[in-house]
């Protein structure tokens, strides 16, 4: 898959909406990324996994992803790699492998997420699984909106680079400048 279809993928399942949003954070922003939403369909969501998993050409032993966000998209990847997939969860808002869940030795390990940010959550699975005898063979993820600005001694790979830019309301924002109204993120526009 190139970066068109990427594109194409996300705007008709939804991931990708252009607006004028209001962000969890308060900031105003044009563009809403929910990758929730082509994670939902399975049969989609899996040409994107296969993609991703595809621009691995080391053996993977093991996938392994952050809850919530990353188990469906982990999930996946496993499906195309024909890997055991498994992921971390937070207890008492540590982040942490449970449930029996092991990695053993020499054991090659892909990291998946759904979206890179700051690279929080894929610093806090790396804490996780560098207490077992493994090696990290990288890092996977749908949409890198990072901004280069993240740093791992691991390759990273995303299927779309996306800059979503936030503003201050008001003054700051061209689309409160020009009067648009907000849209409320998820509700499908009718473009035609
Ligand atoms: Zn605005």
């Amino acid at each position: 898959m190139n970066q068109k279809e990427v594109l194409e993928v996300f705007k008709e399942t939804n991931v990708l909406q252009e607006g004028h949003f209001k962000l969890s954070s308060g900031l105003h922003s044009d563009r809403y990324l929910q990758c929730a939403q082509v994670l939902q369909h399975p049969v989609e969501a899996q040409k994107l996994a296969k993609a991703l998993a595809d621009k691995f050409e080391e053996e993977i032993d093991v996938v392994v992803g952050p809850a919530l966000g990353g188990v469906t998209l982990s999930y996946a990847v496993g499906l195309a790699l024909e890997t055991r997939t498994i992921f971390t969860e937070r207890k008492n808002g540590e982040m942490t492998l449970r449930r029996g869940f092991q990695l053993n030795p020499g054991e090659k390990v892909l990291i998946v997420d759904d979206v890179l940010t700051t690279g929080g959550s894929v610093q806090e699975v790396i804490d996780v699984i560098s207490e077992f005898d493994i090696e990290i063979a990288g890092i996977a993820t749908l949409v890198d909106r990072s901004g280069n600005g993240v740093d791992f001694p691991y390759p990273i790979k995303s299927l779309l680079e996306v800059d979503v830019k936030t503003y201050q309301p008001e003054e700051e924002c061209p689309l409160c400048q020009k009067d648009i109204g907000i849209d409320k993120p998820g509700s499908k526009k009718e473009t035609d």
